[in-house]
């Protein structure tokens, strides 16, 4: 094999709490990942030469060692003293730094791509333990679906699969810096409401998303939105449209809204499209491993 493409597909949380703070500064998490159909496409190549190499379509991406595509490419080729090479080109459509584990889900593709390429023989589980070098979320993109993720967002334990619904993602023009968003949370730790994480996985469990939309919380949002509040206003927007719930991924900006009814998502699409509060506007769906 000289080739090969892959989807690298983008995450949402259905709920994220921070339960702690460890000594070396590292967050302590309990997540519910979820899997969406919104994906990269990842093409690795051979190459005779032995560089490691990249292109895409996003010129303010990096294409060096800082883009996690290399240092994923890197780690295999290095460990198994490959002589051949690798091109990697990524044609980008997740949202860039949004809360969507893009650039860790580019990197579990790579590991796929050149485990596959090489005929390396590693187990997912392998791969997986290999991915945390890289970054805390690269296990879950290898793994995919819907799980907790608890320690620093490594620790994942698999759950049943998600209900099925129309994702309406959102991303507003604006950057939030995880960093900052971290920074912020650590100074009013103490009187931030914890989202029922519990509760979230007991409504995915009965299959009842209106109870799932009503536990729904991220922790991280009491500290974006007051930010920046136009993620409050695109998850007004969602809600008004139709929406069953509405919430920001990960530490932000991008909001995703759930729908019951692809005709209503549809409504909402057009009315954020229309408000001009997003840059980038995908309707989508959950993605399952086990269909
Ligand atoms: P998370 O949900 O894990 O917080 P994120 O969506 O916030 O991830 P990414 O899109 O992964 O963030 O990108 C964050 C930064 O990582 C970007 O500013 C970018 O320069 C760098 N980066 C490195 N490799 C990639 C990649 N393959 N795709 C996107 N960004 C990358």
């Amino acid at each position: 094999m000289d080739s090969i493409s892959l989807k690298a597909l983008a995450k949402i949380n259905i709920g994220l709490d921070v339960t702690g703070i460890r000594e070396d500064g590292y967050h302590e998490v309990r997540m519910i990942m979820q899997t969406v159909n919104l994906f990269d496409k990842v093409t690795i190549t051979r190459t005779t030469d032995g560089s490691i190499t990249m292109s895409t379509n996003l010129k303010f991406l990096p294409v060096n060692d800082d883009n996690l595509c290399i240092k994923a490419a890197k780690l295999l080729i290095e460990e198994f003293g490959i002589k051949e090479g690798v091109h990697i080109d990524l044609e980008k459509h997740i949202p860039v730094a949004a809360g969507m584990a893009g650039g860790s889900t580019d990197a579990a593709a790579v590991l796929f791509g050149v485990n596959k390429i090489f005929n390396l023989k590693l187990s997912k589980t392998a791969l997986m333990e290999r991915g945390v070098k890289i970054g805390a979320d690269v296990p879950y993109c290898i793994m995919r679906g819907t799980a907790l993720a608890e320690g620093i967002g490594e620790v994942l334990s698999p759950l049943p699969p998600m209900i099925k619904c129309s994702v309406l993602i959102a991303k507003p023009g604006i950057s939030v810096s995880t960093k900052q968003v971290y920074d912020s949370l650590d100074a009013c730790f103490d009187n931030v409401t914890h989202p029922d994480i519990d509760g979230l996985i007991d409504d995915i469990k009965a299959e009842d998303l209106q109870s799932l939309c009503s536990h729904m919380g991220n922790v991280l949002e009491e500290v974006t939105i007051p930010l920046h509040p136009v993620i409050a206003d695109i998850k007004k927007c969602m809600m008004d449209n139709g929406a069953v719930g509405s919430m920001m991924s990960g530490s932000g900006p991008t909001v995703f809204g759930f729908f019951d009814d692809n005709r209503k998502a549809k409504a909402a699409k057009e009315a954020l499209t229309a408000s001009g509060m997003v840059k980038q506007l995908y309707l989508t769906t959950i993605f399952n491993n086990k269909i």
